[in-house]
């Protein structure tokens, strides 16, 4: 099928410009060509984390970030605070428990979002936690975490705080500095609209001085050989060239749109894909005061299985949404509303969902979940 309506959260729809600046001739990655690239994109990525901080692009999926946060900051034996509420959420411990962390994971209801009191009464009771993990938006279940209000818990404290920003940073606002994020990583194939291969990741001053002491071992993922690197030749080993030229484009898109625009584009198709979702009669697995503005998860009636809305959805009208994942498998759907998504978009998914319901058994009033989503773009009732 070459008509594809992909509303997966990652990869996600790359955009043309995005895609034909990735067409240009390869070129050596120790040029000044490449070095002037290096240096517009992390002046650019500087603004989207709103940080004065250090940036490392790896050529890595985001989770290759993941590890490289731990790596460079967990010490076989040291103490750590894994803030999981969802899969991503596990996968911070999963790593943690991988580098010899003594862990400690405070879980939190799929489908809610982080207590930072519960944080502040844990980090209070173990001074000696080293790192705080923590997600800005779980993808697995659609909630976006209060990082500003754990940043500042944490803050106050001798812990870092390592953010996993892979499906939010571009869609959903973070303010790295002010927030106290020591380190934010992310990946490039969400809400960057670029396809996969990118950790952008940034590291803080009080991160530094915990990686420069740090005894896990490490090579391709070694921030302090990353750090040698800058002002440079800028990357230690073959960068993705052809992503970091795509990358400088979908920055340039994100800053002509001006980034509080983004993040209010992001809100309103939230806003728009909830109200539908709401005036079909299903239930939402997330509330309104921590659902995430760059996917909505949606729990499938009693009695039939999210797989096979799913199901009719790709065969019949080529829409892809996601599934829920470990515990949520069959359970719930995903619609991913972020990078280069806009209003048709929501408008194509709440559509096709409408028909895939009334296919398996679940008729609904066709028309209803689009025209609430249209009365939200619209502003009208
Ligand atoms: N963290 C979050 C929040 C994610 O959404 C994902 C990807 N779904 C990852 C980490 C892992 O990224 P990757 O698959 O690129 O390794």
């Amino acid at each position: 099928q070459d008509k594809r309506y992909l509303m997966i959260p990652g990869p996600t729809p790359v955009p043309p410009k995005v895609v034909a600046a990735m067409t240009t001739p390869m070129f050596g990655h120790r040029t000044q060509e490449f070095q002037n690239l290096h240096k517009d994109i992390v002046t650019k990525l500087q603004k989207v984390f709103q940080t004065k901080n250090d940036i490392f692009v790896l050529t890595s999926s985001g989770t290759g970030g993941m590890e490289t946060a731990v790596a460079n900051t967990v010490s076989p034996g040291d103490k750590v605070l894994t803030l999981v509420g969802g899969k991503f959420g596990e996968r911070w411990s999963e790593l943690a428990k991988a580098y010899g962390a003594e862990l400690i994971e405070e879980n939190f209801e799929w489908g809610t979002p982080v207590n930072p009191q519960i944080v502040k009464d844990r980090l209070a009771a173990n001074p000696d936690i080293k790192v705080v993990f923590a997600t800005q938006n779980e993808t697995s279940t659609g909630v976006t975490n209060d990082i500003e209000s754990i940043g500042k818990i944490v803050a106050d404290t001798p812990a870092l705080l390592v953010v996993d920003g892979v499906s939010g940073v571009g869609g959903i606002e973070i303010k790295v500095d002010e927030w106290h994020v020591d380190i934010l990583t992310t990946g490039s194939q969400k809400s960057l609209m670029l396809p996969p291969g990118l950790a952008v990741q940034s590291v803080s001053d009080k991160a530094w001085q915990v990686i420069e002491n740090n005894k896990s071992p490490r090579y391709y993922f070694d921030l302090v050989k990353a750090r040698k690197s800058l002002g440079k030749w800028n990357t230690a080993y073959t960068p993705a060239v052809s992503l970091f030229v795509g990358l400088n484009t979908s920055l340039d898109m994100m800053l002509e749109e001006g980034l509080d625009n983004v993040y209010a584009r992001h809100k309103l198709l939230r806003d728009a894909a909830r109200a539908a979702i709401k005036a079909l009669g299903l239930k939402l697995m997330t509330d309104d005061n921590c659902a995430s503005p760059v996917i909505t998860s949606v729990c499938a009636p009693e009695g039939i299985g999210a797989d096979d809305i799913r199901k009719v959805l790709t065969n019949e009208f080529g829409i892809t949404f996601a599934g829920g994942q470990a515990q949520l498998k069959n359970k719930i759907f995903r619609v991913a509303h972020m990078g280069f998504a806009d209003k048709m978009d929501v408008l194509i998914a709440i559509s096709g969902l409408e028909m895939a319901l009334t296919r398996v058994g679940y008729p609904v009033e066709l028309g209803a979940g689009v025209k609430a989503a249209q009365q939200v773009f619209l502003g009208v009732q």
